[in-house]
């Protein structure tokens, strides 16, 4: 077999065979095929697509182009949630203690901050003392006493994901739906989860900026997953606005604390409580308003918080922040962004605002910058909100004074105020099961 001729056959719009799929997988990360081969095909791709057949295979073939978690203990109790990324998207850290208070088996591997979408590992690292690398066996140990684990990517999983991504971003293929699609389903098989969440980002601050090609990649993606064997269900959220008040780190945690107590109701909270009730249903088969009631009940009763501080503790992180917010990850400098007229917030590019917080040093700019935890903004006003001369939008924290001009300027210039109230988006635009 020749990936010359793979990369012609692709070219012509011809469907490839799975064993020329996977020669071409096995191939480029083992390095023999080079990279000006591999970004020739993955091109065609973008121009071509690929039919489910062959999206079926490339994922298979990724999935296993490094090691597999083994979940199988857990039968088909576990279950894991993917985001595709957003700005103050801390659901999952929500969600994970919520479902394992209902008797699932959370087995989540989290990514890092990507660009100017926030990442949950790098969250959790906000709290002193959380470790998020756990080897296999503390990871089935803890699943197994607690109902829940959330570690990084780690090991030799998906390395073909890995080199692929890497050269899709310098080559201009990232937006390709079967490439995305076998990219993000090929690592939640490798995983091992039975249930698999995907919560996909429509909007400014995502990847997917229109509900056409949001619908697109999430009926993708569950089609996939499920030709994969796993039982799979995709919710399509907002992300024109971010999500809940606070962005950055040791920020979000604060928040994420407070909905779990029950004192925050807002658009963070309806999601939070539409996506558990899915992974509920996912799991147990339940109906999703008799799910979302049992959510509801895990939150109000108090269950919920119990289980955040007993998985917090289980990985070595010091729990006293869930008492007393207040002093935790407190930033040494913060300034108020001041509204310049009166009239309602029409607009709040939620990718900007994520690069403000980038500015401030709540994510990476470079690959080996370091996080500022305490950095990050809390919104006073969101998208539809009425605003007057004077008022304060927002406050931006950092240990890094000299970024506080630049990213209120950002931030600013984020924002548009109109003299009439405009209708926000929608937050949940479609459930594909
Ligand atoms: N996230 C991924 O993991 N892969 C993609 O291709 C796009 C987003």
């Amino acid at each position: 077999m020749r990936m010359y001729d793979i990369i012609h056959k692709k070219r012509d719009g011809i469907e490839l065979t799975d064993a020329e799929i996977r020669f071409f997988v096995e191939g480029y990360t083992s390095g023999k095929i080079p990279d000006y081969q591999a970004s020739a095909l993955l091109m065609a791709i973008y121009f071509k697509g690929m039919t489910e057949n062959e999206t079926v295979t490339l994922t298979d073939a990724m999935a296993h182009s490094g090691d597999t978690v083994d979940l199988s203990c857990f039968g088909y109790m576990s279950v894991d949630k993917h985001s595709t990324g957003g700005v103050g998207d801390k659901t999952s850290i929500i969600i994970a203690p919520i479902v394992a208070a209902l008797g699932g088996k959370v087995t989540k591997m989290s990514g890092r901050g990507l660009g100017h979408t926030g990442g949950t590992v790098d969250k959790l690292e906000s709290i002193p003392g959380f470790k998020t690398t756990l080897c296999g066996a503390e990871f089935i140990n803890q699943v197994k006493n607690i109902g829940v684990a959330v570690i990084g990517q780690s090991g030799n999983l998906t390395p073909a994901d890995k080199m692929l991504y890497a050269l899709r971003d310098v080559t201009a293929t990232v937006e390709s739906i079967p490439l995305i699609t076998s990219s993000i389903m090929s690592k939640k098989i490798a995983a091992g989860s039975h249930n698999i969440l995907l919560d996909v980002k429509v909007g400014s601050g995502a990847f997917m900026k229109t509900a056409g090609d949001a619908e697109k990649l999430a009926t993708e993606m569950v089609k996939i997953g499920k030709s994969c064997g796993r039982n799979v269900a995709a919710v399509i959220t907002d992300m024109n606005t971010p999500l809940g008040t606070n962005i950055g780190n040791a920020l979000e945690i604060k928040e994420a604390v407070s909905v779990l107590k029950g004192d925050t109701k807002n658009d963070l909270f309806e999601v939070c409580v539409c996506l558990a009730a899915e992974m509920v249903s996912l799991v147990f088969g339940t109906e999703i308003d008799s799910a979302k009631d049992k959510v509801l009940d895990c939150i109000e009763s108090g269950k919920a918080l119990k289980k955040f501080r007993e998985w917090i503790a289980a990985q070595g992180g010091n729990t006293d922040f869930i008492e007393n917010p207040d002093g935790f990850g407190k930033a040494d400098f913060s300034l108020e962004v001041i509204s310049y007229k009166e009239g309602y917030i029409s607009q709040m590019n939620a990718e900007e605002i994520g690069n403000a917080a980038v500015v401030l040093g709540a994510g990476r700019a470079a690959k080996t910058d370091k996080i500022d935890y305490s950095a990050g903004i809390v919104l006073n006003k969101k998208t539809g909100d009425k605003v007057c001369k004077g008022d304060v939008i927002c406050t931006l924290y950092t240990n890094r004074e000299e970024t506080l001009k630049t990213a209120r300027d950002r931030l600013l210039s984020s924002l548009k105020i109109d003299e009439s109230s405009a209708p926000r988006t929608p937050l949940i635009y479609k459930t594909i099961r």
